[in-house]
């Protein structure tokens, strides 16, 4: 049996209000399964609205996940915002914890001018640090470092998997519109391809419980310039999803697009009719 959960980074636009309840609600109405709560600058979640979340969560049967602040950065080189950095990771998962979150999504840096490799082993030490930190508070999650869209940022898939292999703990986020700004996607064989080394890096398991980003995407040389609606964007969506279903993926996909419930129904419409129309279980 394919399992795909479809659902929001963040409150739906069409939710009549901004708090995270009434989003659950909203998902629960227009039958979408999944949240990504997003903590765009900080982490700003009092324990008992975590406590009332989660009761809600659970009661309509609708998972969450955690989108850590943008603004962290694993390789800084300024002592007081790489420990800032650290407290935003942390801090995002215990938040996730409070709210009965598996998952916490994070981008993990910036190479500011240092080679791939020294970024790479600055950000590898970083997180075992930060997990081993988490897991002494009695913290047990994934932490999963996202695919990034700019060409300055840490994060093209061999980065990412490579990390993920390194540390434990980690599982990837594969954001493909990310993706998709670096290097372009233009049928389904070419998701198939990056589908098939997350398999040959991770194990197969990995294909079993996935966790993904997507939207349409504005892109120039130097990679992700903004999130789009899929109708603006040239990012092929239904070849993605043609390559989940070849490959018998599990897991989530969470819609970033502007529109954000719009096209995440767009998405779940489009994979239930190709579920249908290849009937195998
Ligand atoms: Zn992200």
């Amino acid at each position: 049996m394919k399992t795909l959960l479809f659902g929001t980074a963040g409150v739906p636009r069409c939710s009549p209000g901004t708090s995270t309840i009434s989003g659950l609600e909203t998902l629960k109405k227009i039958k979408l399964d999944c949240l990504e709560v997003e903590f765009v600058q900080r982490v700003s979640l009092g324990e008992e609205t975590a406590r009332k979340v989660r009761k809600k969560a659970e009661e309509l049967g609708l998972p969450l996940s955690v989108h850590a602040p943008y603004y962290i950065n694993l390789n800084s080189h300024d002592p007081e915002k790489l420990i800032a950095s650290r407290k935003r990771l942390i801090d995002a998962a215990k938040a996730a914890f409070l709210l009965g979150a598996t998952e916490v999504v994070f981008h993990p840096g910036f190479y500011q001018g240092d080679s791939p490799d020294r970024t790479f082993g600055k950000i590898k030490d970083e997180l075992a640090m930060i997990l081993e930190e988490i897991s002494s508070q009695g913290i047990f999650l994934s932490l999963r470092p996202e695919t990034t869209g700019k060409h300055n940022q840490f994060g093209s898939l061999e980065e990412t998997l490579r990390l993920v292999r390194e540390v434990p703990r980690l599982k990837p986020c594969l954001d493909f519109a990310h993706l998709h700004a670096r290097r372009g996607y233009h049928g389904k064989e070419d998701f198939l391809k990056d589908l098939e080394r997350v398999g040959e890096v991770l194990g197969g398991g990995s294909l079993k419980d996935l966790h993904v980003h997507v939207s349409g995407i504005n892109y120039s040389k130097s990679g992700e310039v903004n999130h789009l609606n899929f109708s603006d964007s040239d990012f092929p969506f239904d070849k993605l999803l043609e390559a989940f279903f070849s490959l018998e993926v599990s897991g989530r996909v969470i819609c970033e697009s502007p529109n954000l419930e719009r096209d995440a129904r767009l998405l779940k419409k489009r994979w239930r009719e190709i579920v249908k129309i290849n009937p195998q279980d």
